[in-house]
Protein backbone atom coordinates (compact mmCIF):
# COMPACT_ATOMS: atom_id res chain seq x y z
CA UNK A 1 0.00 0.00 0.00
CA UNK A 2 2.79 2.35 0.78
CA UNK A 3 4.55 1.63 -2.65
CA UNK A 4 1.05 2.30 -4.15
CA UNK A 5 0.97 5.92 -2.23
CA UNK A 6 4.42 6.79 -2.83
CA UNK A 7 3.40 6.77 -7.06
CA UNK A 8 0.34 8.31 -6.52
CA UNK A 9 -0.09 12.18 -8.49
CA UNK A 10 0.15 13.76 -5.56
CA UNK A 11 3.47 11.77 -3.97
CA UNK A 12 5.01 13.10 -7.41
CA UNK A 13 4.07 16.36 -7.53
CA UNK A 14 5.78 16.70 -3.73
CA UNK A 15 8.68 14.98 -5.08
CA UNK A 16 9.11 17.38 -8.04
CA UNK A 17 8.43 20.14 -6.10
CA UNK A 18 11.25 19.03 -4.05
CA UNK A 19 13.47 18.40 -6.54
CA UNK A 20 12.96 14.88 -7.60
CA UNK A 21 15.94 13.54 -9.99
CA UNK A 22 13.58 12.27 -12.74
CA UNK A 23 12.47 14.23 -15.55
CA UNK A 24 8.89 13.19 -16.16
CA UNK A 25 6.20 15.39 -16.17
CA UNK A 26 3.74 15.34 -13.71
CA UNK A 27 0.42 16.30 -16.30
CA UNK A 28 -1.83 18.75 -14.39
CA UNK A 29 -4.06 18.83 -17.62
CA UNK A 30 -7.86 18.12 -16.17
CA UNK A 31 -9.91 15.75 -17.61
CA UNK A 32 -9.57 12.87 -20.59
CA UNK A 33 -10.23 13.76 -24.47
CA UNK A 34 -13.31 12.36 -26.54
CA UNK A 35 -12.05 9.59 -27.95
CA UNK A 36 -8.97 9.22 -31.12
CA UNK A 37 -9.82 12.12 -33.14
CA UNK A 38 -9.55 14.49 -30.21
CA UNK A 39 -5.92 12.25 -29.20
CA UNK A 40 -4.25 13.71 -32.29
CA UNK A 41 -1.94 16.88 -32.36
CA UNK A 42 -0.63 18.45 -29.34
CA UNK A 43 2.16 16.38 -29.77
CA UNK A 44 5.61 17.50 -27.80
CA UNK A 45 8.34 19.84 -29.38
CA UNK A 46 11.76 18.48 -28.59
CA UNK A 47 14.86 20.08 -28.37
CA UNK A 48 17.45 18.13 -29.97
CA UNK A 49 20.28 18.75 -27.05
CA UNK A 50 23.17 17.66 -29.23
CA UNK A 51 22.26 19.29 -32.41
CA UNK A 52 21.77 22.49 -30.52
CA UNK A 53 24.76 22.40 -28.60
CA UNK A 54 26.95 21.39 -31.46
CA UNK A 55 25.43 25.02 -33.60
CA UNK A 56 25.28 26.47 -30.50
CA UNK A 57 20.86 27.31 -31.40
CA UNK A 58 17.53 25.61 -30.21
CA UNK A 59 17.09 23.11 -32.91
CA UNK A 60 13.83 21.66 -32.06
CA UNK A 61 11.61 18.89 -33.33
CA UNK A 62 8.15 18.18 -33.29
CA UNK A 63 7.00 14.78 -31.97
CA UNK A 64 4.66 13.55 -34.96
CA UNK A 65 5.27 10.00 -34.37
CA UNK A 66 3.45 10.55 -31.28
CA UNK A 67 -0.10 10.72 -33.24
CA UNK A 68 -2.79 7.69 -32.56
CA UNK A 69 -1.35 6.47 -36.03
CA UNK A 70 2.08 7.09 -35.76
CA UNK A 71 3.07 9.68 -38.09
CA UNK A 72 2.07 13.80 -38.77
CA UNK A 73 -0.74 12.33 -41.21
CA UNK A 74 -3.04 12.07 -38.73
CA UNK A 75 -3.49 15.94 -38.42
CA UNK A 76 -4.39 15.95 -42.28
CA UNK A 77 -6.58 12.48 -42.11
CA UNK A 78 -8.86 14.27 -39.83
CA UNK A 79 -9.29 17.55 -41.41
CA UNK A 80 -10.34 15.89 -44.71
CA UNK A 81 -12.52 13.71 -43.09
CA UNK A 82 -14.05 16.64 -41.26
CA UNK A 83 -14.05 18.76 -44.22
CA UNK A 84 -16.13 16.36 -46.59
CA UNK A 85 -18.76 15.85 -43.32
CA UNK A 86 -18.71 19.59 -43.24
CA UNK A 87 -19.82 19.95 -46.60
CA UNK A 88 -22.56 17.58 -46.42
CA UNK A 89 -20.43 14.56 -48.64
CA UNK A 90 -20.35 12.21 -45.98
CA UNK A 91 -22.73 11.46 -43.50
CA UNK A 92 -22.73 8.22 -40.95
CA UNK A 93 -22.30 4.52 -42.74
CA UNK A 94 -20.61 6.21 -45.64
CA UNK A 95 -17.22 5.67 -47.37
CA UNK A 96 -13.92 7.47 -47.56
CA UNK A 97 -11.52 6.41 -50.66
CA UNK A 98 -8.06 7.33 -51.38
CA UNK A 99 -4.68 6.70 -53.22
CA UNK A 100 -2.22 6.29 -50.67
CA UNK A 101 0.52 3.52 -49.88
CA UNK A 102 1.73 5.12 -46.69
CA UNK A 103 0.99 7.35 -43.60
CA UNK A 104 -2.16 8.60 -45.03
CA UNK A 105 -3.70 5.75 -45.13
CA UNK A 106 -3.01 4.29 -41.56
CA UNK A 107 -3.98 7.55 -40.36
CA UNK A 108 -7.45 7.54 -42.05
CA UNK A 109 -7.94 4.04 -41.51
CA UNK A 110 -7.70 4.92 -37.25
CA UNK A 111 -10.21 8.16 -38.64
CA UNK A 112 -12.70 6.47 -40.18
CA UNK A 113 -12.78 3.13 -37.19
CA UNK A 114 -12.92 5.79 -34.47
CA UNK A 115 -16.08 8.22 -36.37
CA UNK A 116 -17.77 4.59 -38.18
CA UNK A 117 -16.58 5.24 -41.75
CA UNK A 118 -15.31 2.11 -44.31
CA UNK A 119 -12.04 3.15 -45.96
CA UNK A 120 -11.29 2.01 -48.95
CA UNK A 121 -7.71 2.27 -50.58
CA UNK A 122 -5.68 1.88 -53.84
CA UNK A 123 -2.13 1.93 -53.93
CA UNK A 124 0.32 0.82 -56.33
CA UNK A 125 0.94 -3.00 -56.56
CA UNK A 126 4.48 -2.16 -55.84
CA UNK A 127 4.27 -1.88 -52.12
CA UNK A 128 5.20 -4.10 -50.14
CA UNK A 129 2.55 -6.89 -48.44
CA UNK A 130 3.64 -5.37 -45.05
CA UNK A 131 1.91 -1.94 -45.68
CA UNK A 132 -1.47 -3.71 -47.35
CA UNK A 133 -1.57 -5.83 -43.95
CA UNK A 134 -1.23 -3.04 -41.70
CA UNK A 135 -4.03 -1.52 -43.43
CA UNK A 136 -6.49 -4.58 -43.80
CA UNK A 137 -5.59 -5.29 -40.14
CA UNK A 138 -7.16 -1.65 -39.36
CA UNK A 139 -10.20 -2.26 -41.42
CA UNK A 140 -9.42 -0.62 -44.92
CA UNK A 141 -10.42 -2.65 -48.26
CA UNK A 142 -7.28 -2.21 -50.05
CA UNK A 143 -6.96 -2.62 -53.93
CA UNK A 144 -3.13 -2.98 -55.03
CA UNK A 145 -3.29 -1.59 -58.89
CA UNK A 146 -0.69 -2.03 -61.43
CA UNK A 147 2.07 1.16 -60.80
CA UNK A 148 1.46 3.23 -63.86
CA UNK A 149 1.76 7.13 -64.29
CA UNK A 150 -0.84 9.80 -63.43
CA UNK A 151 -1.72 10.56 -66.61
CA UNK A 152 -2.95 7.03 -67.08
CA UNK A 153 -6.35 6.77 -66.39
CA UNK A 154 -5.74 3.12 -64.30
CA UNK A 155 -3.03 5.44 -62.35
CA UNK A 156 -4.59 4.71 -58.54
CA UNK A 157 -5.70 8.15 -57.50
CA UNK A 158 -8.02 8.23 -60.77
CA UNK A 159 -9.38 4.67 -59.51
CA UNK A 160 -9.73 6.44 -56.32
CA UNK A 161 -11.41 8.79 -57.54
CA UNK A 162 -13.90 6.49 -60.09
CA UNK A 163 -14.49 4.25 -57.09
CA UNK A 164 -15.70 6.99 -54.61
CA UNK A 165 -18.09 8.63 -57.65
CA UNK A 166 -19.56 5.24 -58.29
CA UNK A 167 -21.01 4.74 -54.43
CA UNK A 168 -23.64 6.98 -52.74
CA UNK A 169 -22.31 8.94 -49.66
CA UNK A 170 -18.45 8.31 -50.29
CA UNK A 171 -15.57 10.50 -50.88
CA UNK A 172 -12.55 10.85 -52.41
CA UNK A 173 -10.27 12.36 -49.65
CA UNK A 174 -7.36 13.35 -52.52
CA UNK A 175 -4.74 13.85 -50.12
CA UNK A 176 -2.44 16.04 -52.62
CA UNK A 177 -4.90 18.79 -54.04
CA UNK A 178 -7.68 18.91 -51.07
CA UNK A 179 -6.54 22.03 -49.56
CA UNK A 180 -8.44 20.82 -46.30
CA UNK A 181 -4.83 19.30 -45.51
CA UNK A 182 -2.79 22.47 -45.66
CA UNK A 183 -5.68 23.80 -42.67
CA UNK A 184 -4.89 20.90 -40.69
CA UNK A 185 -1.56 22.75 -40.37
CA UNK A 186 -2.73 26.26 -40.23
CA UNK A 187 -5.13 25.53 -37.32
CA UNK A 188 -3.26 22.82 -35.49
CA UNK A 189 0.37 22.68 -36.29
CA UNK A 190 1.54 26.33 -36.30
CA UNK A 191 -0.05 27.47 -33.91
CA UNK A 192 1.18 24.62 -31.67
CA UNK A 193 4.53 25.45 -32.63
CA UNK A 194 3.84 29.61 -32.29
CA UNK A 195 3.13 28.47 -28.33
CA UNK A 196 5.15 25.63 -27.70
CA UNK A 197 8.45 28.19 -28.17
CA UNK A 198 6.19 31.35 -26.87
CA UNK A 199 7.03 32.75 -30.55
CA UNK A 200 10.94 32.64 -30.29
CA UNK A 201 11.44 30.93 -33.39
CA UNK A 202 13.21 32.22 -36.30
CA UNK A 203 13.21 29.61 -38.98
CA UNK A 204 11.17 26.33 -39.73
CA UNK A 205 11.92 23.94 -42.50
CA UNK A 206 10.69 20.25 -43.64
CA UNK A 207 10.05 18.40 -46.79
CA UNK A 208 7.18 17.75 -48.36
CA UNK A 209 5.11 15.02 -50.29
CA UNK A 210 1.71 16.45 -50.20
CA UNK A 211 3.45 20.05 -49.11
CA UNK A 212 0.59 20.47 -46.57
CA UNK A 213 2.65 20.23 -43.44
CA UNK A 214 5.19 23.16 -45.10
CA UNK A 215 2.48 25.28 -46.40
CA UNK A 216 -0.28 24.87 -43.67
CA UNK A 217 2.68 25.94 -41.11
CA UNK A 218 4.50 28.19 -43.12
CA UNK A 219 1.49 30.11 -43.76
CA UNK A 220 0.69 30.35 -39.95
CA UNK A 221 3.89 31.02 -38.57
CA UNK A 222 4.57 33.81 -41.06
CA UNK A 223 0.97 35.32 -40.32
CA UNK A 224 1.86 35.11 -36.41
CA UNK A 225 5.07 36.69 -36.78
CA UNK A 226 4.43 39.70 -39.63
CA UNK A 227 6.57 37.94 -41.83
CA UNK A 228 9.57 37.44 -39.36
CA UNK A 229 9.96 33.75 -39.33
CA UNK A 230 12.22 32.05 -42.12
CA UNK A 231 11.00 29.28 -44.00
CA UNK A 232 12.45 26.72 -46.46
CA UNK A 233 11.56 23.95 -48.21
CA UNK A 234 13.58 20.61 -47.44
CA UNK A 235 13.99 18.41 -50.56
CA UNK A 236 15.68 14.74 -50.81
CA UNK A 237 17.53 13.35 -54.50
CA UNK A 238 15.10 13.09 -57.31
CA UNK A 239 12.30 15.89 -56.10
CA UNK A 240 11.51 18.76 -58.49
CA UNK A 241 10.54 21.28 -55.79
CA UNK A 242 14.16 22.46 -54.88
CA UNK A 243 15.46 23.28 -58.65
CA UNK A 244 12.08 24.62 -59.54
CA UNK A 245 12.67 27.16 -56.53
CA UNK A 246 16.17 27.92 -57.16
CA UNK A 247 15.26 28.61 -60.60
CA UNK A 248 12.56 30.95 -60.14
CA UNK A 249 10.03 28.49 -61.17
CA UNK A 250 11.24 25.94 -64.14
CA UNK A 251 9.09 22.74 -63.58
CA UNK A 252 11.77 20.09 -64.70
CA UNK A 253 11.39 16.37 -65.26
CA UNK A 254 11.76 13.92 -62.38
CA UNK A 255 14.59 12.02 -62.22
CA UNK A 256 16.53 9.90 -59.57
CA UNK A 257 15.25 8.80 -55.95
CA UNK A 258 15.98 8.50 -52.75
CA UNK A 259 15.57 6.33 -49.67
CA UNK A 260 12.77 8.44 -48.00
CA UNK A 261 9.69 7.38 -47.78
CA UNK A 262 6.74 9.93 -48.21
CA UNK A 263 8.62 12.73 -49.47
CA UNK A 264 9.92 14.31 -52.60
CA UNK A 265 7.11 16.00 -55.42
CA UNK A 266 7.30 15.77 -59.50
CA UNK A 267 4.66 18.45 -58.98
CA UNK A 268 3.64 21.55 -57.12
CA UNK A 269 0.25 20.45 -55.71
CA UNK A 270 -3.18 22.67 -55.02
CA UNK A 271 -1.34 22.46 -51.40
CA UNK A 272 1.78 23.96 -51.52
CA UNK A 273 0.71 26.00 -54.92
CA UNK A 274 -0.60 29.15 -52.93
CA UNK A 275 2.37 29.49 -50.37
CA UNK A 276 5.27 28.50 -52.44
CA UNK A 277 5.97 32.17 -53.11
CA UNK A 278 5.81 32.61 -49.02
CA UNK A 279 8.95 30.29 -48.95
CA UNK A 280 12.61 31.97 -47.80
CA UNK A 281 14.53 29.22 -49.65
CA UNK A 282 15.09 25.54 -49.98
CA UNK A 283 17.56 22.72 -49.22
CA UNK A 284 18.49 19.86 -51.13
CA UNK A 285 19.94 17.10 -48.44
CA UNK A 286 21.55 13.94 -49.81
CA UNK A 287 20.72 10.57 -48.54
CA UNK A 288 24.10 9.84 -47.57
CA UNK A 289 23.56 12.59 -44.75
CA UNK A 290 20.00 11.50 -44.06
CA UNK A 291 21.25 8.11 -43.47
CA UNK A 292 24.06 9.62 -41.08
CA UNK A 293 21.49 11.67 -39.21
CA UNK A 294 19.12 8.92 -38.53
CA UNK A 295 21.80 6.83 -36.68
CA UNK A 296 22.60 9.85 -35.20
CA UNK A 297 19.49 10.78 -33.59
CA UNK A 298 19.52 7.07 -32.29
CA UNK A 299 22.91 7.09 -30.15
CA UNK A 300 22.63 10.84 -29.49
CA UNK A 301 19.17 11.46 -28.69
CA UNK A 302 17.48 8.32 -28.39
CA UNK A 303 14.57 9.18 -30.98
CA UNK A 304 13.82 6.09 -33.23
CA UNK A 305 13.05 8.01 -36.40
CA UNK A 306 11.91 7.64 -40.19
CA UNK A 307 14.48 8.84 -43.03
CA UNK A 308 12.17 12.11 -43.71
CA UNK A 309 12.38 13.35 -39.95
CA UNK A 310 16.09 12.39 -40.11
CA UNK A 311 16.29 14.26 -43.44
CA UNK A 312 14.16 17.70 -41.81
CA UNK A 313 16.86 16.86 -38.64
CA UNK A 314 19.94 17.90 -41.41
CA UNK A 315 18.12 20.77 -42.86
CA UNK A 316 17.11 21.97 -39.57
CA UNK A 317 20.90 22.13 -38.61
CA UNK A 318 21.72 23.61 -41.79
CA UNK A 319 19.39 26.07 -41.65
CA UNK A 320 20.56 26.90 -37.92
CA UNK A 321 23.82 27.46 -39.08
CA UNK A 322 22.70 29.76 -41.60
CA UNK A 323 21.03 31.73 -39.48
CA UNK A 324 23.60 32.17 -36.91
CA UNK A 325 24.31 31.22 -32.83
CA UNK A 326 21.29 31.85 -30.51
CA UNK A 327 18.66 31.16 -33.20
CA UNK A 328 16.00 28.98 -33.38
CA UNK A 329 14.29 26.30 -36.07
CA UNK A 330 11.62 24.21 -35.64
CA UNK A 331 11.80 21.23 -38.02
CA UNK A 332 9.03 18.17 -37.98
CA UNK A 333 9.69 14.84 -37.00
CA UNK A 334 7.56 12.65 -39.28
CA UNK A 335 7.15 8.74 -38.17
CA UNK A 336 9.66 6.55 -36.39
CA UNK A 337 11.38 3.96 -37.80
CA UNK A 338 9.22 1.14 -36.99
CA UNK A 339 7.79 0.34 -40.51
CA UNK A 340 11.56 1.18 -41.94
CA UNK A 341 13.69 -0.74 -39.45
CA UNK A 342 14.20 -3.89 -41.89
CA UNK A 343 15.91 -1.34 -44.53
CA UNK A 344 17.53 1.69 -42.59
CA UNK A 345 19.21 -0.96 -40.00
CA UNK A 346 20.34 -3.68 -42.54
CA UNK A 347 24.08 -4.16 -43.44
CA UNK A 348 22.43 -5.48 -47.13
CA UNK A 349 19.56 -2.73 -47.74
CA UNK A 350 22.42 -0.57 -46.72
CA UNK A 351 25.08 -1.93 -49.30
CA UNK A 352 22.81 -1.93 -52.46
CA UNK A 353 21.82 1.40 -51.75
CA UNK A 354 25.80 2.41 -51.87
CA UNK A 355 25.09 4.01 -47.85
CA UNK A 356 26.74 1.36 -46.03
CA UNK A 357 30.04 4.14 -45.83
CA UNK A 358 28.15 6.90 -44.80
CA UNK A 359 27.81 5.34 -41.45
CA UNK A 360 30.51 6.81 -39.22
CA UNK A 361 32.45 4.15 -37.13
CA UNK A 362 31.25 4.62 -33.92
CA UNK A 363 27.58 3.87 -34.99
CA UNK A 364 28.19 0.85 -36.88
CA UNK A 365 27.31 -0.83 -33.87
CA UNK A 366 23.25 -0.27 -34.70
CA UNK A 367 23.56 -2.04 -38.08
CA UNK A 368 22.04 -4.53 -36.61
CA UNK A 369 19.77 -6.43 -39.33
N1 LIG B 1 7.15 12.11 -44.03
C1 LIG B 1 6.44 10.97 -44.18
C2 LIG B 1 7.00 9.71 -43.60
C3 LIG B 1 5.21 10.99 -44.86
O1 LIG B 1 4.50 9.85 -45.00
C4 LIG B 1 4.74 12.22 -45.39
C5 LIG B 1 3.42 12.26 -46.13
N2 LIG B 1 3.46 11.74 -47.43
C6 LIG B 1 5.53 13.37 -45.25
C7 LIG B 1 6.72 13.28 -44.54
C8 LIG B 1 5.15 14.70 -45.88
O2 LIG B 1 4.02 15.32 -45.39
P1 LIG B 1 3.09 16.22 -46.32
O3 LIG B 1 2.21 15.29 -47.11
O4 LIG B 1 2.30 17.06 -45.37
O5 LIG B 1 3.92 17.04 -47.22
Amino acid sequence: RQSIRRFGTTALRAAAAEGSPYTLRVSTAQGSVNGLTEAIGNTPLIRLKRLSEETGCNVLGKAEFQNPGGSVKDRAALFVVEDAEKKGLLRPGGTVVEGTAGNTGIGLAHVCRSKGYKLVIYMPNTQSQGKIDLLRLLGAEVYPVPAVAFDNPQNYNHQARRHAESLDNAVWTNQFDNVANRQAHVETTGPEIWAQTGGKIDAFTCATGTGGTLAGTTRYLKQASDGRVKSFLADPPGSVLHSFIQSGGKLAERSGGSITEGIGQGRVTDNLQPDIDLLDGSLNISDEKTIEMVYRCLDEEGLYLGASSALNVVAAKEVAEKMGKGSTVVTILCDGAYRYADRLFSKTWLESKNLRSAIPKHLEKYIVL
